[in-house]
């Protein structure tokens, strides 16, 4: 009899299923300790939470790598920190990094400002155009860096032309997929090497805890892991065991951040009141033939250019009375942030411009209210 893949919904609730012993918890319990008993005599590595050996680690980790489908996974103490020890793991002094223009501002920063120290260089380019990843390409690149759905004007890259190009110079290929979750795409299986993510949004899902993830093959990992154990950036027990209870529900939650997002935005793009929607759901979105292609769903992030732009914002933003205003993301709850405040406001309004970011601009992350709720938020914020 071959044995059964079970699908994602059972796995962000069980990991790989398996018989339980008698009296045992159903809730696996919070090992909150630092260090465990070592037995006398014994070679064999230390349990150390330092390590990501903790019980909580090691299960949130095996969990996490069955819905990427990747060997293995590790768990660190935030997003950013899951960024820069993929990059350390990969990149060596003298390499060249080329990545996508299009990123999470946290990240930009640490290219330009970090990877510098260890005499890295970083070309930015264009990340729907394949032919342009090619042409930056030198005699010292070593990997390349891409982000998708982008924020905030939710651009989705078609990763198969990069992975090619990837592939035919022995390039790494690492991808952070934050915005879409491993519910709606998973980037190992269209032929990145390692998959990032901000486990602070998604998979955690309430707005309550910072971490992030790793994953990939066995070596990728354990450089990533050996990293994290030097650099001090293992994720708390507790951080652990919140994040495992909070992807018991990752599946639902992002059907339903879908569903409701799909909904905002074609009633926004209706709306007089909005000049501009940007949603990959819509046959309207530039990249809606590539998210159909290697999305399993369009995710529960909105763009929204009010007619009035920077006119009417303050006033709209102080009108809203369910949607909080407030950075971050994808927690179960709606969020509304302006992009010149937050993600981008290191970037300055005329490349924000250019960018196809106005002043004005407004990044709502969909929550799982009751649809009719959220959009009679909206409506009654545009009266006026
Ligand atoms: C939030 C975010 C990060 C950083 O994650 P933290 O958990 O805040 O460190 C990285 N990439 C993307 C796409 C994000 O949205």
């Amino acid at each position: 009899m071959t044995t059964r893949q079970p699908g994602r919904s059972t796995i962000a609730i069980h990991g790989l299923p398996s018989r339980r012993p008698d009296w045992a918890p159903v809730v696996e319990p919070l090992i909150q300790s630092s260090t465990f008993t070592n037995p006398v005599g014994s070679d064999e590595e230390v349990l150390y939470s330092r390590y990501g050996n903790n019980p909580n680690q090691v299960r949130l980790a095996a969990k996490y790598a069955q819905l990427e489908g990747a060997e293995d996974a590790i768990f660190v103490a935030s997003g950013m920190g899951a960024t820069a020890l993929a990059h350390l793991a990969v990149l060596r002094p003298g390499d060249h990094l080329i990545s996508s223009e299009v990123i999470y501002g946290g990240t930009r920063q640490l290219f330009d400002t970090e990877l510098s120290r260890f005499d890295i260089s970083v070309t930015y380019v264009d990340p729907t155009n394949p032919r342009v990843w090619r042409r930056a390409i030198r005699d010292r690149t070593r990997a390349i860096f891409v982000e998708t759905p982008t924020n905030p004007l939710m651009r989705v890259v078609s990763l198969g032309p990069v992975a090619q190009v990837a592939t035919e110079y022995g390039l790494v290929l690492l991808v952070d997929g934050t915005f879409a979750s491993p519910i709606n795409f998973r980037p190992l299986a269209h032929g990145a090497d390692l998959a990032i993510t901000s486990a602070t949004k998604y998979l955690n899902g309430h707005s309550d805890v910072i971490g992030g993830a790793v994953a990939g093959s066995l070596d990728l990992v354990e450089e990533v892991t050996r990293l994290m154990r030097l650099w001090g950036q293992a994720l708390d027990p507790h951080a652990a065991w919140l994040i495992e209870r909070g992807m018991r529900t990752l599946a639902v939650r992002v059907a339903r951040h879908n569903e409701n997002a799909q909904a905002v935005a074609e009633w926004a793009s209706e709306h007089p009141g909005f000049a501009a929607v940007h949603y990959p759901g819509l046959p309207s979105h530039r990249d809606h033939a590539a998210a159909q292609a290697e999305m399993d769903g369009f995710g529960g992030m909105v763009g929204l250019e009010l007619k009035d732009g920077i006119h009417g914002v303050g006033r709209f933003l102080r009108r809203l009375k369910l949607i909080i205003h407030a950075p971050s993301l994808a927690g179960v709850e709606s969020l509304i942030s302006e992009p010149r405040y937050t993600s981008h406001k290191h970037v300055g309004p005329q490349a924000r411009e250019r960018m196809g970011i106005p002043d004005g601009f407004l990044r709502l992350s969909c929550g799982i209210e009751d649809v009719e709720d959220i959009i009679a938020d909206l409506e009654q914020a545009l009266e006026h």
